[in-house]
């Protein structure tokens, strides 16, 4: 019987095998005599074909993990993303649109352009708002603190 086919019967038989250093492991089910006697004849040859066996398994593993790799984005999209990410958050230092309510993480294009970590400061008239303004270029000294809507983003 070659180690081939004593491995083929071994594991027909329910016992797996592995190779850990040069030390042969068999779980699983208990061979019977006759096949537990042949695999100890052909030990080293069973290890040879368990751990060329294992490496075969992990080298296709990596290949199949490669290949769902193909098409994830990587550190140029991911890049390119934040960079549109950062120009939407980005608004004027004031505009015309009071429905257009600055969004989380909204930063002020001319005084936040500079923070690592922009955030704002906006306000607009609580009665016939006109627009949205950035609270530092734009403070809302001529009104009272109950006439300024206040969003902090
Ligand atoms: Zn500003």
């Amino acid at each position: 019987m070659s180690a081939t086919l004593t491995l083929r019967r071994l594991e027909e038989a329910g016992v797996r095998l592995s190779v850990e250093g040069e030390i042969l492991r068999l779980r699983g089910q208990q061979p019977e005599p006759a096949l537990l006697a042949e695999a100890k004849a052909r030990k080293a040859e069973l290890i040879r074909l368990v751990a060329e066996r294992d490496a075969e398994e992990i080298e296709e593993r990596q290949a199949i993990q490669a290949e769902a790799m193909v098409g994830r984005p990587g550190s140029e999209h991911r890049r390119q993303v934040e960079g549109l990410i950062a120009s939407v958050l980005q608004r004027p230092p004031s505009w015309a649109d009071p429905a257009s309510c600055p969004a989380p993480g909204s930063y002020c294009g001319c005084c936040g352009r500079f923070d690592a970590k922009p955030s704002g400061r906006w306000w607009r008239e609580r009665e016939n708002p006109s627009g949205w303004c950035c609270w530092s270029c734009h403070p809302p000294v001529h009104l009272s603190v109950e006439d300024v809507v206040e969003v902090r983003t």
